[in-house]
């Protein structure tokens, strides 16, 4: 399945800002990303004969625009931390010891992860209350930050730092990909008609891909808007501001030492020196990261 192409690993949580990196990636030149689903049934081998998925399905889970997963040179895979066909600690082992991948991790404040859960099972999911559960996020915090230490290879990256150079930086110069030529969808998958773009609500400023024919808006995976544009960074400063709280910031520090904890409270996530901060921190607690089972937060269901 893997061959010998190149592996992008994206690790990160859920809410953390992946499908918009996985999004990045995917278009960019020679690599085909897939969904986060189809990657979780990824077996951490290079050996097809323990993948579970079949060719066809494997073609099926190829982010949008498609493309055709056979003749691309990079594969990416999303979220695989929270694999289903095999312990974390298997992708954590695969990963240190396969010498043509990569692997990001990527972080956001955990204050915006649990408004962005709160927010989804209030207005979307109201079975998932798993996601209201502090104490839970905290110790996938704990899980990705010593998967994190294992793997000293892995570039460090921050969801809001993203939103300043909307990761060129990580895409060129870290990842040594292409994003030039990146391409969003112009023509509806399902009928061929050519895109339009409208609003989505009253609420939602942004315009969105939308295809007049099918009367349907065009997204890709995780509610990603192709026509995305990171220029209100006000709004998401004032939320940010506003999602600060003292009883999970006593749950952080807990779960997972002061100084992660304080990176985050002190902005570290919007600099460049952010990732170099985190890995350092990560480094100073080697004792702490070592003793984590990775094998505790499997899916945060
Ligand atoms: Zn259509």
């Amino acid at each position: 399945m893997l061959g010998n192409r190149r592996l992008i690993s994206i690790l990160g949580l859920s809410k953390g800002g992946t499908n918009h990196l996985a999004q990045c990636v995917h278009a960019c030149q020679d690599v085909v990303g897939l969904t986060e689903s189809a990657s979780r049934l990824m077996h951490p081998t290079r050996d097809d004969h323990r993948q579970i998925l079949t060719p066809e399905a494997v073609q099926a889970g190829v982010l949008k625009p498609t493309k055709p997963f056979g003749q691309v040179g990079i594969v990416s895979v999303n979220k695989i931390n929270y694999t289903l066909v095999a312990y974390p600690e298997a992708w954590a082992q695969f990963l240190a010891n396969d010498d043509n991948s990569s692997t990001v991790v990527l972080l956001r404040n955990p204050m915006m992860v649990h408004r962005s859960r709160t927010r989804y099972v209030n207005t979307t999911k109201p079975q998932r209350t798993a996601w209201l559960n502090a104490h839970k996020l905290a110790r996938e915090i704990l899980e990705l930050l010593a998967m994190t230490w294992r793997l000293p290879n892995a570039v460090i990256a921050f969801h809001e730092h993203g939103l300043t150079d909307h990761y060129r930086d990580l895409l060129v110069n870290r990842l040594g990909l292409d994003p030039s030529a990146a391409v969003q969808p112009d023509r509806c998958q399902t009928c061929g008609t050519a895109l339009d773009q409208r609003r989505r609500s009253r609420d939602d400023p942004s315009a969105w891909l939308f295809c007049p024919t099918c009367e349907r808006f065009i997204e890709g995976e995780g509610s990603y808007n192709y026509l995305r544009k990171e220029d209100d960074l006000n709004a998401y400063r004032a939320q940010e501001a506003d999602a600060r709280s003292d009883d999970l910031i006593k749950i952080l520090r807990d779960a997972v030492g002061d100084t992660p904890t304080d990176l985050f409270l002190d902005g570290a996530h919007w600099s460049n020196d952010g990732p170099d901060a985190l890995r350092t921190a990560l480094d100073g607690d080697a004792d702490r990261w070592r003793s984590v089972p990775l094998n505790e937060i499997l899916y945060p269901y």
